[in-house]
C-alpha cells in the first residue's frame, strides 16, 4: 500500500465542539518550539456546557515582521469545525517547520465562539458578522428583494408550502443570482432573519479593529484567509476574492493563488456580491498607495451541500429561534427540546459533514492555500 496522503493523526485536528476545539488548539500551541504571543479575548455568553467563550489570538514570529499571514476561523460560528482544524493543523506543521525571515502568522481562533458553541451561523445578537462591516448603520444598506421575501423565508403562519412557492416564483421571475442576492446579500431590517448585518458594530468587529490597530497591520504586507464552509461543490475549497476586479487586491490574489481564484463581482464565484463583509475592514488598510505593501483578503470556502439546502436549513434554524418558547432563561436555545435537537443536527451536517473524505479535502486544500499565501508574501 502507498503511504496515506494525510494520516489519521492529521484528521485528529477536527474537534467535536467549540470547547474541544479550543482545548486542542491551546494544547498544540503550548507545544510550539518557537516563541509566540497568545491572548484570550473574553466573549459574551457561555457554551452549552457552561464554559466561557473566547476568541483566541496568537502571534507567531517577530513582532516587527514586514509580512503577515492572518488566518481566521468561525466568523460564521458553526463553520468553525473546518477552520479550527486548519489552524490546529498549521500549528502541528510548525512543530517541525520554520517560517521565512521577517515573517509572522496571526491566528484568530473562533471569531464567533458563541455561534461555534451553539451551532449557529450568527453571533449571540443574531448578527451575521460577515454582513456587519458596513460604513454606516444610519442608514444601513437596503435590500428590497429581502423585504419582499421576508415573510416567505420565515413563514410566521407555518405554511411552508405556500412560502416555498413564493420563493420559487421569485427565482423564476428574477433569476437565481438575483434570488441569492435578495436572500443572502445581507439585510438590516429583520433582526430575527437570516443574513442580518446588525444595526451596530458587533463584538467581533471591535475585536478585529483593535487587532488591526494594535499590530499596526496597515503597515505590513498581508495575506488574510478567512475560513468558511457550506457553499459550493462538496469538499471543494473555493478561493473567493471580494476585492473588485481590476483593483490591486484582485491582481495580488491572482498572482498569489493563481487562476483558481473566483470573483463574485464578475459572477465567477459560488458566492454573490454582499454588503458588510469582514473583507472590507481589511481592504481599507491594504494597497492604500501605489508603493504600499501588497495585500489581499480571500475567503477559503469549503462546499458541502447545494444552496437550496443551505437556505432551507438556515430558514428553519431562524424560524425556530424566532419562537420564544424554545429559549431558556439565559436567552440561549433549550437543547432538550426535540425540535431544537433536530435543528442543530441539520445545522451541523450542512456546515460540517464530518466524513473522513471531506475532512481530508479540507486539510489538504487548507495547507495548499496557506503555502501559496506564504510563497506569495515572500516573493513581495
Ligand atoms: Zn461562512
Amino acid at each position: 500500500m502507498l503511504a496515506p496522503t494525510l494520516n489519521n493523526a492529521s484528521l485528529q485536528s477536527f474537534a467535536e465542539n467549540y470547547t474541544d476545539a479550543r482545548t486542542r488548539f491551546l494544547t498544540i500551541l503550548q507545544a510550539l518550539p518557537t516563541a509566540y504571543n497568545h491572548r484570550a479575548l473574553p466573549c459574551i455568553g457561555q457554551a452549552p456546557n457552561g464554559e466561557s467563550l473566547y476568541t483566541d489570538t496568537v502571534w507567531i514570529g517577530p513582532a516587527d515582521a514586514s509580512s503577515v499571514l492572518v488566518l481566521i476561523s468561525a466568523t460564521h460560528g458553526v463553520e468553525g469545525f473546518a477552520g479550527s482544524a486548519i489552524q490546529i493543523d498549521l500549528l502541528q506543521r510548525l512543530q517541525v517547520g520554520n517560517l521565512p525571515n521577517n515573517f509572522a502568522i496571526l491566528i484568530i481562533h473562533a471569531l464567533n465562539p458563541w455561534g461555534f458553541a451553539w451551532l449557529r451561523r450568527c453571533d449571540h445578537e443574531g448578527i451575521d458578522l460577515n454582513r456587519n462591516f458596513i460604513n454606516s448603520y444610519a442608514p444601513p444598506p437596503s435590500n428590497s428583494g429581502y423585504t419582499e421575501l421576508a415573510t416567505a423565508l420565515i413563514p410566521t403562519d407555518g405554511d411552508w408550502q405556500s412560502a416555498n412557492q413564493r420563493l420559487s416564483e421569485f427565482a423564476a421571475q428574477h433569476g437565481q443570482r438575483a434570488y441569492e442576492i435578495a436572500v443572502s446579500g445581507g439585510q438590516y431590517s429583520d433582526p430575527a432573519g437570516m443574513f442580518f448585518g446588525g444595526l451596530h458594530a458587533s463584538q467581533a468587529r471591535h475585536h478585529i479593529e483593535a487587532l488591526i490597530a494594535e499590530h499596526q497591520l496597515s503597515e505590513r504586507a498581508l495575506a488574510v484567509i478567512d475560513l468558511h464552509t457550506g457553499l459550493g461543490p462538496f469538499g471543494y475549497g473555493e478561493i473567493i476574492c471580494d476585492h473588485p476586479h481590476n483593483t490591486r487586491g484582485a491582481e495580488v490574489a491572482a498572482l498569489w493563488y493563481g487562476e483558481a481564484v473566483t470573483l463574485p463581482d464578475i459572477g465567477s464565484s459560488s458566492s454573490v456580491p454582499k454588503s458588510g463583509l469582514l473583507d472590507y475592514a481589511w481592504h481599507a488598510i491594504m494597497n492604500t498607495a501605489p508603493n504600499a505593501p501588497a495585500g489581499c483578503f480571500v475567503t477559503l470556502e469549503f462546499g458541502t451541500y447545494p444552496v437550496d439546502n443551505l437556505f432551507n436549513v438556515l430558514r428553519h434554524d431562524h424560524a425556530l429561534h424566532a419562537q420564544r418558547n424554545i429559549r431558556s432563561n439565559n436567552d440561549t436555545p433549550d437543547w432538550q427540546a426535540r425540535a431544537a435537537q433536530a435543528n442543530t443536527a441539520n445545522m451541523r451536517r450542512h456546515f460540517y459533514p464530518g466524513t473522513q473524505a471531506w475532512q481530508a479535502m479540507v486539510l489538504f486544500q487548507g495547507r495548499q492555500t496557506i503555502d501559496m499565501a506564504i510563497r506569495g508574501l515572500v516573493r513581495e
